[in-house]
């Protein structure tokens, strides 16, 4: 096996490298701060754009719709890089350029495509994703949120939850009921919808960490042009199915997370002594961090993998599902031994004079407990890996 990459992919990491330097100011997102809490999302609307102007966020989509036409794997380095620097509105909302572009590129109608894709690539129209309800989740074939066809429009009504970036997305990808006679998986459509059309109505949820990142969402008799459904009618759940496989490709994002997490631990025990003890002498600090070492290393690999899979053609089902339950299990285990190396000020948040590192190890330990649940819990990915991927029965 080998993993080098050509002299062109890394003469191009150089670049991004470069732009980072550039335009990147060095604290942000330190403490961990969400890109769409109010003060944050004026500089994330700005990168976005700037990296739009250079063809970077959509960079593997074909030319016509505003990529470079480029490799997965020349991709995959800008999310890496972008990543690991903490560059904001690389996925324009949340999920934009990850999966309803690559869905629609699959599914959508050529007006669709012509509509939408060219304004993502561009950095200029944000994304939410809207398939939670209150009672549908893990099971999210459960959903009511009811479209009835009236003409040339459906008439939505409903609830949804959790929206991320709901709160800042010109446009929404929804799921919802279009035949509640059908079984259950079979009534469901999938719909885009302008989030300026009156009767949506949008309040935020504030997270465990403080950030207001995700929402509830109201549709009271919402008007949405038949034109606007992808794929088939009451074949969406299969529709969604894809869209949530592109969705779990984001370990390699997850990887270069916990990678520069860790850097920064490592980076921090070298320098700091608490208590007159340097950390960086300490045995069992240092058997903590080599652990991550070797953790950090296989994430990446496995993010490497769906990558791959996808310079195939291949839709990474299992392997998106490994990733994304490794990877984000992996986060919490980095922002564990962050607070605890710290001891007793790895409680102390941003803003706080006597906080290390701007208080990113406390945000981390608060917002690392949603990456095993959004995008599908853990368990949710191990059923995916036992029944898919080592072929044994649904329970
Ligand atoms: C940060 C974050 C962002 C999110 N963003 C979005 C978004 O943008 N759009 C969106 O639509 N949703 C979003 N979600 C919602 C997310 O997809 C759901 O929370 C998730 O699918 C779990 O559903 P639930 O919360 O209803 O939990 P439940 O489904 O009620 O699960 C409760 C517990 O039961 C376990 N469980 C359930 N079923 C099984 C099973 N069959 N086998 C084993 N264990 C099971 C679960 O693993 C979990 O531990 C987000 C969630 C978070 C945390």
């Amino acid at each position: 096996m080998d993993f080098k990459f050509t002299p062109e992919e890394e003469a191009f990491r150089q670049e991004v490298l470069q732009f980072v330097k550039e335009e990147m100011p060095p604290d942000y997102g330190a403490g961990g701060e969400s890109q769409f809490d109010a003060g944050n999302f004026e500089f994330a609307r700005q990168m976005a754009r700037k990296l739009g102007a250079k063809k970077w966020l959509a960079m593997n989509w074909p030319e016509e719709y505003g990529g470079l036409g480029v490799s997965p794997i020349k991709h995959m380095i800008f999310k890496e890089e972008s990543a690991y620097h903490r560059v904001p509105g690389t996925d324009m909302g949340v999920g934009g350029i990850s999966w309803v572009g690559p869905t629609l590129l699959l599914l959508g109608t050529e007006e669709q495509k012509k509509e939408h894709l060219p304004p993502l690539a561009a950095g200029e129209r944000w994304w939410c994703t809207m398939y939670s309800e209150p009672e549908a989740g893990s099971d999210m074939a459960a959903l009511q949120c009811r479209a009835v066809a009236h003409g040339d429009e459906y008439i939505v009504n409903g609830q949804k939850v959790w929206t991320s970036a709901g709160h800042i997305a010109d446009w929404g990808w929804l799921l919802v009921r279009t035949d509640p006679e059908a079984p259950k998986h079979r009534g469901i459509s999938l719909l885009l919808v302008d989030m300026k059309t009156p009767g949506i109505t949008i309040r935020p949820l504030i997270n465990l960490a403080g950030h207001h990142y995700f929402n509830e969402i109201f549709f009271d008799d919402v008007h949405v042009p038949k034109a606007n459904l992808i794929g088939e009618e009451n074949r969406g759940w299969y529709h969604s199915m894809i869209a949530l496989s592109f969705e779990r490709t984001l370990g390699i994002e997850i990887a270069a997370d916990a990678r520069r997490s860790l850097d920064d631990l490592i980076e921090f025990a070298k320098q700091t002594t608490i208590n007159g003890k340097p950390l960086g002498k300490d045995p069992l600090i240092k058997q903590r961090l080599a652990q991550l070492a070797i953790e950090v290393d296989a994430a990446r690999v496995l993010g490497y993998r769906v990558i791959w899979q996808q310079t195939k053609g291949e839709i990474p089902g299992v392997e998106g599902a490994m990733i994304k339950a490794f990877g984000s299990e992996l986060l919490q285990r980095v922002a564990n031994v962050g607070t605890q190396m710290m001891g007793l000020y790895g409680q102390l948040s941003l803003g706080s004079k006597q906080a290390f590192l701007n208080g990113r190890a406390a945000d981390m330990y608060l917002s690392a407990n949603d990456m095993t649940i959004a995008a599908g819990t853990s368990e949710i990915q191990r059923n995916i890996i036992a029944q898919r991927g080592l072929g044994l029965p649904k329970v």
